[in-house]
């Protein structure tokens, strides 16, 4: 299939990836590196995939600054499952995590949180649907750690900056839908988690970076496979990771790279976002669901304020050759994803879509 054939994918993820990216994966599914064998073939233990392996690793910390006692590796379950093994290895009954509730990702975490130790939810967006982000927090006398979600793909806001942590506690982060969209100051983090299907490569993946010391204070009680450290001291090969996952990873990570670095595919994201926000500014038939001051750069969210005409937008896109615009149920409407990797040319499509839609359906 040519390249001139794809749509504009506004996917909240999986969603698109970088297309020079999907051809050398085209091509190393059948000969990865010139070995004659696939990427998705080769043994974990060969030196084409350990070498793959370090290369992802290595890309990852020169990308963020790394520092040298931090841990990068890579596991499975998603975000989903450091929702409970985050608390399952640092939390216990006579502990408190304090917990940011921003959305229904942070919800999730919490409830899971809820099973292993105290949990103080420290501040709330849920009494406006979670359309903004808090500015008060409330924290609790000695949390463990502060846990905040610093995008939130379905209400589309996003942290400006990470929240103050207080003395003694380490910040944790659910980073999915906006990790490596902007510069990070990862030593101001004890945790950072992030499933790669939004940012980062395809679904199956997810990404740590924690501080050593954070994962050495882990649980040892839990199955092998639960504790961090596990595949932390193995370099990601305790058992058989998601290893095409990991080579696309490491493809991502040098296709920032290869743009500038996250400094300029952030200055690339605000631009995008910028300009699709004054288009909704500027419309008199659609509006943007999430405050002013909060409004993500990874996932715009807008309605016109009638479920119909939201579907027949979401229908006459379609048919311009743009996809996945449908908002999640929980706020209806539309939901631009604009991630790394999706193109300038869609941004300028959607504004176009919405400006023809205004003029005859308005
Ligand atoms: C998508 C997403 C999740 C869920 O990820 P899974 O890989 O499906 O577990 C969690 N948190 C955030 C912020 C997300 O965007």
């Amino acid at each position: 299939m040519a390249t001139a054939d794809r749509i504009y994918n506004f996917s909240a993820g999986p969603a698109t990836m970088p297309v020079p990216v999907l051809q050398q994966t085209a091509e190393a599914l059948i000969d990865v590196n010139g070995t004659g064998i696939g990427i998705a073939e080769h043994s974990h233990r060969s030196k084409t995939f350990t070498a793959i392996c370090e290369g992802a690793e290595a890309a990852c910390r020169e990308l963020a600054n790394i520092p040298d006692d931090y841990h990068v590796f890579f596991v499975q379950g998603g975000a989903s499952l450091m929702f409970g093994q985050v608390p399952m290895n640092f939390l216990t009954p006579d502990k408190t995590a304090d917990y940011l509730n921003t959305g229904s990702w942070s919800k999730k975490a919490i409830k899971e949180a809820k099973l292993f130790g105290n949990v103080n939810v420290a501040c709330s967006s849920e009494d406006r649907n979670f359309c903004y982000i808090p500015k008060d927090v409330s924290y609790s006398d000695s949390p463990t750690y502060v846990h905040f979600t610093s995008n939130n793909t379905i209400f589309g806001t996003q942290f400006a900056v990470e929240p103050e942590c207080p003395d003694g506690a380490y910040l944790v982060t659910d980073a999915s839908s906006d990790i490596f969209s902007r510069p990070i100051d990862v030593t101001k983090y004890g945790l950072i988690y992030a499933g790669a299907q939004k940012n980062l490569g395809p679904a199956g993946v997810t990404l740590i970076i924690a501080r050593k010391d954070v994962v050495d204070s882990g649980s040892g009680d839990l199955t092998t496979m639960l504790q961090y450290r596990t595949q932390a001291e193995a370099g990601s090969l305790s058992n058989t990771p998601p290893t095409l996952g990991i080579y696309m990873m490491k493809l991502v990570f040098e296709w920032i790279k290869g743009q500038g670095g996250l400094a300029a595919v952030a200055e690339r994201n605000e631009a995008q976002a910028t300009k699709l926000y004054a288009a909704l500014e500027a419309s008199s038939l659609f509006s943007g669901t999430a405050d002013v001051d909060s409004r993500s750069k990874m996932n715009a969210c807008f309605v016109t304020g009638d479920a119909d005409k939201d579907a027949e937008f979401v229908a006459f896109c379609k048919q311009r050759g743009m996809d996945g615009l449908k908002g999640h149920r929980s706020v209806g409407g539309m939901r631009a994803s604009i991630y790394n990797a999706f193109p300038d040319e869609g941004i300028d499509a959607l504004i176009e879509a919405m400006k023809d839609f205004e003029a005859e359906k308005g």
